[in-house]
């Protein structure tokens, strides 16, 4: 059998080249060579040989690239969505993620106790801040709250019936729905009441010898209206208590400061539930608190130190970053005065309208610019809070609109950019709303869009 003689050239021939040296040092030999084997495997198998060496290494340059580049990457956020779980949910402030960093990047006293020098608890960096903002006598962290869901029902009712009210069996979205996370936990749902309405005496029938607890659900993400009737958390816990035991309650959101004060609807605050008689509550770290992704417990001091006992509390735990982060937002709501400004999330969530409106319209003539023969308006609009916080109220926001033919194309490029543009597209237009780009990040904003590229 006569052999066909590539002319493609070698893979030992293109590592040696001058050109390739440059590749090597940025993306290292494996690398390298398995982008030249792969450039050259696809031309011998589509036949195109003889491909010069600079091609294939150019080739290799641009494969490698891609290869290399950061999957996650900075975006902007123009869905009005603030807190967008696809998006990462809350920015953090930036004291918050340097404190993240530095204890990353060192060893640091995450279970060293300095007074001692024996071992310490990991937690004692932010349960002290934790129970002096809620009033609660203990409290815990884990990794997001679906995990403190879990722990809490894992620790109190394990192979228990937990009673719940069918009008709070909730899905979040992703993988939280209440009844599945509480038959993983190993405690057994007891659905009780309907969906619109249930009564104090539907918790009291429901329990027994195997009750556990009972639970409460925030209602999240959704709203019941009309002919509904609820059981307060103080009538809840009453019965609980009266019945020897406990009463959860997962908050979601759970700010820790009453948002009424700028003007924000009322979203309930660990305080008040602790102080309804809940002894134990949970809630996010990065939804309306606006910190890192951790679930918050707090409750009773017997409650958290028996979450604290259970092993799966070690699986669940943070990792020394995220705990340095939470430990610096939870300082900064020692000074409530100042969290509008300095937890980013809040400061998004309390921007005024004529400041969105100023931003709107700085930004639309660079927009009009890029997409001349489109119709690009400055427009009212309502953001939301997401992650479930307050689901009815909308925020008062401006957009900027783009519309016309092909659209389609406009919200590829846009995605397509350094930082990538999210917004949304309704009723035939895109809707850039400008609640979440704040005035220091308008020039990047404006900056990247006159570049070049496919205009669509
Ligand atoms: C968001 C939410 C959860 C899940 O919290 P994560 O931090 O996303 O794990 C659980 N319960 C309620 C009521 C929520 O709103």
């Amino acid at each position: 059998m006569v052999q066909t003689i590539s002319p493609l050239p070698s893979v030992d021939a293109l590592l040696r080249t001058p050109e390739t040296a440059l590749l090597l040092t940025r993306f290292g030999r494996p690398a390298v060579t398995a982008a030249f084997r792969d450039i050259l495997s696809a031309r011998r198998t589509a036949g195109t040989f003889g491909g010069q060496p600079a091609e294939v290494i150019g080739q290799a340059a641009d494969h490698l690239a891609v290869r290399f580049a950061r999957s996650q990457r900075p975006v902007f956020n123009m869905t009005g969505t603030v807190l967008h779980t696809n998006l990462g949910r809350s920015p953090m402030p930036p004291e918050a993620a340097e404190a993240a960093a530095e204890a990353m990047r060192n060893a640091t006293t995450l279970e060293y106790d300095l007074e001692t020098g024996q071992r310490g608890e990991r937690d004692t960096h932010i349960s002290r801040l934790l129970c002096d903002l809620t009033g609660a006598e203990a409290a815990t962290v884990v990794n997001n709250n679906a995990a403190a869901v879990m722990l809490v029902l894992n620790t109190l009712a394990l192979g228990k019936e937990v009673p719940v009210s069918r009008g709070e069996l909730i899905e979040i979205g992703g993988a939280f729905r209440v009844p599945d996370i509480m038959s993983r936990s190993g405690a057994i749902l007891k659905e009780v009441g309907t969906t619109n309405r249930t009564h104090a005496r539907d918790y009291k029938d429901a329990i027994g010898p195997a009750t556990g607890a009972l639970m409460r659900v925030h209602q999240a993400n959704y709203a019941i209206v009309g002919f509904t009737a609820m059981v307060p958390a103080a009538t809840l816990s009453g019965i609980a208590h009266d019945a020897g035991i406990p009463l959860i309650d997962d908050l979601g959101s759970g700010s820790l400061v009453d948002l009424e004060r700028w003007g924000l609807p009322h979203e309930p605050t660990p305080r008040e539930s602790l102080e309804a008689g809940a002894d134990v509550v949970t809630f996010s770290g990065d939804k309306l608190f606006g910190g890192p992704q951790a679930g918050l417990i707090v409750g009773r001091g017997n409650v958290i130190a028996a979450l604290n006992r259970n092993p799966l509390k070690r699986a669940l735990r943070l990792d020394k970053g995220r705990l340095a982060a939470l430990e610096v937002v939870l300082r900064m709501y020692l000074d409530p005065d100042r969290l509008a400004e300095r937890v980013p999330a809040l400061r998004l969530l309390t921007r005024s309208e004529s400041d969105i409106r100023t931003t709107a319209e700085r930004i639309r003539g660079a927009l009009a610019a890029r997409w001349p023969d489109r119709t690009v308006t400055v427009e009212p609009c309502r953001s939301q809070i997401g992650s479930g916080a307050l689901p009815v109220d909308l925020l008062v926001s401006s957009a900027v609109t783009i519309e016309g033919k092909g659209l389609e194309n406009i919200t590829k490029f846009l995605r397509s950019l350094p930082r990538p543009v999210i917004g949304r597209v309704a009723r035939g237009q895109i809707i850039l709303d400008c609640r979440c780009l704040e005035s220091g990040d308008e020039d990047a904003f404006i900056a990247q869009l006159s570049g070049t590229g496919d205009t669509g």
